[in-house]
Order: C-alpha cells, then structure tokens, then sequence
C-alpha cells in the first residue's frame, strides 16, 4: 500500500498547483484524476455526443480506454492509444467534463484506475471525491478551497498567459455553475470529507500553502 495523501477541494481552488509542488518536495507521484475525466470528455466531444444524452455517454465508455503514464514526473493522459496531455485544459473540455462526470458509470470507468495508482505508489491525488469515496483510508485529506473570485481571477490569468482569449466574468459564471453541479449531484458530490483539514488558501500564497500541506504529511 502506498502513502496516500488526497486533496479535494472545487474548480480553480490551486490543486494542481498545490499537488504538484507537494508531490516534488515528498517524493510522491501527482495523480491528476480531473485529466482523466477530462480524458473522457474529449471522446464524448470528439463523438459529438451532446452532455444530455446520458444513453449516449454510457454507450460510448464502453470504446474508451484511459490510461496513465509518467514521462519526468510528468502526468501524460493516454485516450486509446493518442496522447491527449496538451488538449485537456480548455474550457470547452473541462465543461464537458462536468457536465458528464456525475454518470455513475464515467465515474465507475476511472474508480479502478485511481485506486491502482494509489495502492502501487505514494502519491498526492487530486479530484472531488477523492477523501470521500475514491481513498476512504487515505494518510491525509486536505480540502482546499478559495472564494470564487480568487479562483477565476487565478483561471483567467493562467488562460491570458497561454494566449487564450476569455472574459473575468464568464470565467466566474462558469465557476459557480461547475461548483453547484459537483456539490450537488448524486453520485460523489465534492465535498469535505469529515476527517478532511480545511485550506482556504483565498489570502495564502503558494509557498504558504505548500509548507502547510507538507506539515501534515509524512
Ligand atoms: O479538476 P478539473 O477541473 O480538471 O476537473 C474537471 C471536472 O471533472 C470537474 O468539474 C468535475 O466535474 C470532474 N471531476 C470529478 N471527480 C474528480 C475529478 C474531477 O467529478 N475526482
């Protein structure tokens, strides 16, 4: 069994970030379980499968396969075969996976996954249902959070630095409607998992997070 550190927390709180730097200063692997879901949204988009219809998504898991490799630390996410690492992080796919990630069965696909990832490594992964459903038994849970204009103003400029073109408010507009459909739907809703430490990293900075992290962590 590998040393399990999870860290759950909504859209745009610092996760990754976060998880990364963790992950470098203690050695663990960073498992990013929202590429895989994002993964999985890419076949969905690139079936032109509408989010609606929940037939077709359950249908169309069936052809995908997601897997994981590491290339120097790195987290590459594997969609039948093509490496899909670079197209992951637009706002249409990260949508897509949201609207698509409450069908029990997307959920079902990736649950095997994370949980081999952890039991074979020590690792620091990162989702919603991480510390609730995926690692029950986890070393450490961290539920990170920032209020909702933090977190768009931190996704827009990490958008604006790779050249995309988007707007402050839709970003905050898009936040709020992904925070009330992970918060509120039936299958593993994000939420603080009762033995989960709170981190409001609103007025924190990233190495002030960081340290705090890695102070509950072996
Ligand atoms: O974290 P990220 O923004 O990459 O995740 C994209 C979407 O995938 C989230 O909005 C959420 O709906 C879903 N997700 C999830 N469970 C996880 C990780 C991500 O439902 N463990």
């Amino acid at each position: 069994m590998g040393y399990n550190v999870a860290i759950d927390g909504p859209a745009g709180a610092g996760k990754s970030t976060i998880a990364k730097l963790v992950a470098k200063e203690k050695g663990y692997i960073y498992v990013d379980t929202g590429a895989m879901y994002r993964a999985l949204a890419i076949h969905f988009l690139k079936k032109g499968i509408s989010p609606e219809d929940t037939a077709g998504i359950v249908g169309a898991c069936g052809d995908a396969d997601v897997s994981i490799r590491y290339e120097n630390g790195a987290q590459q996410v594997f969609l039948n075969g093509e490496n899909v690492t670079s197209m992951l992080r637009t706002e249409e796919v990260g949508n897509m996976a949201s609207m698509t990630s409450p069908v029990p069965e997307v959920r079902e696909k990736l649950l095997e996954l994370q949980r081999t990832l952890a039991r074979e490594n020590d690792v620091i992964m990162d989702g919603r249902d991480i510390g609730t459903n995926i690692l029950p038994n986890a070393d450490v849970k961290i539920y990170l959070t920032a209020s909702v204009d933090t977190r768009a103003q931190r996704r827009y400029d990490e958008l604006k630095e790779k050249g995309e073109d988007c707007d402050l408010e839709q970003i905050a507009r898009d936040i709020r409607e992904r925070d009330e459909r992970d918060m509120s739907r039936e299958t593993a809703p994000l939420k603080k998992a009762e033995d989960a430490i709170l981190v409001d990293s609103s007025d924190m900075t990233i190495p002030e997070v960081v340290s705090t992290i890695c102070s509950y962590c072996r």
